[in-house]
């Protein structure tokens, strides 16, 4: 996947890609191998790594959406959607009017996503970046993006194409790993995610680089707070965070009022 989606395509400043520092007109390229690289994989690997704990999570992210039950129409668009994790849970709770998109930029993923939707008519996959999102204003009743936000290169940008396509009383909500919390656990994770992580990825998806650089990219990814804050300057208000397995993950909620 060569083609420019986005906008920050443009921008020399140095962004981070893990640990390294890259300019930010090379950083998506660089995801995008990663994901293109993983992809038939991702499903089994995120299982693997996780001990299963993503669904969890996943599911509690729903469980906060708590998205109507009834008849009238309510749109997600779950952004950096990858396979449909969050979609299908989505449409397994949401009533009758729920439809979903799953907008995501690595073809691979979609691919993957769409092998996995059997011709479910109220999900769509489009192809598309986070930063740029080919949709109108107003177009959704709720955003969502689950582990996408830390492989994007301008989040600031992403935010505010998330507050854009939402409608007035819309909801955003954002899975992401976060800061420990908890004394010793965070000591226990660093030496699981540095250490066996990268093994696992290297046996199971025949990719230890690509895992590699996720354990990274997750020490990188704004703390609790101050991502709170990058919410906020983006003109969500009642923004709310909740910590998952002691702040190996966090759910962040806002609504465009
Ligand atoms: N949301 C899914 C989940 O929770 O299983 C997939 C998460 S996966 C870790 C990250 C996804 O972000 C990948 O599918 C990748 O293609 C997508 N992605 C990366 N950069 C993106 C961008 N600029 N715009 C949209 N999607 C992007």
């Amino acid at each position: 996947m060569s083609e420019d989606l986005g906008k920050s395509g443009g921008y020399q400043t140095p962004v981070s890609f893990g640990f390294a520092e890259v300019d930010a007109g090379a950083k998506q390229k660089l995801v995008n191998d990663v994901f293109t690289r993983v992809a038939t994989r991702y499903d089994l690997m995120n299982d693997l790594m996780s001990g299963g704990l993503h669904r969890l999570w996943k599911s509690e992210l729903l469980a906060w959406l708590a998205p109507p039950k009834s008849a009238v129409p309510y749109a997600l668009i779950d952004v950096a959607g990858g396979t449909g994790d969050i979609a299908f849970r989505f449409l397994e709770q949401a009533g009758k009017g729920g439809s979903a998109v799953v907008c995501d930029i690595s073809a691979e993923m979609i691919e993957a996503g769409r092998a996995r939707a059997n011709g479910e008519g109220k999900l769509t996959f489009v192809r598309g970046n986070a930063e740029a999102l080919p949709f109108a204003d107003k177009s959704f009743d709720a955003y969502t993006i689950a582990f996408g936000m830390r492989n994007l290169t301008l989040i600031d940008l992403a935010l505010e194409e998330a507050y854009r396509v939402l409608k007035p009383g819309g909801r955003f909500l954002c899975l992401e790993f976060s800061s420990v919390e908890v004394p010793l656990l965070d000591r226990l994770y660093d030496a699981y995610s540095f250490g066996a992580i990268p093994v696992l990825g290297g046996l199971v998806a025949g990719d230890s680089g690509a895992y590699r650089y996720l354990v990274e990219s997750i020490r990188r990814f704004p703390d609790q707070k101050s991502f709170t804050g990058l919410i906020e300057d983006a003109g969500f208000e009642r923004t709310r965070y909740r910590n998952l397995t002691g702040g190996i993950a966090a759910i962040h909620s806002a609504w465009r009022l």
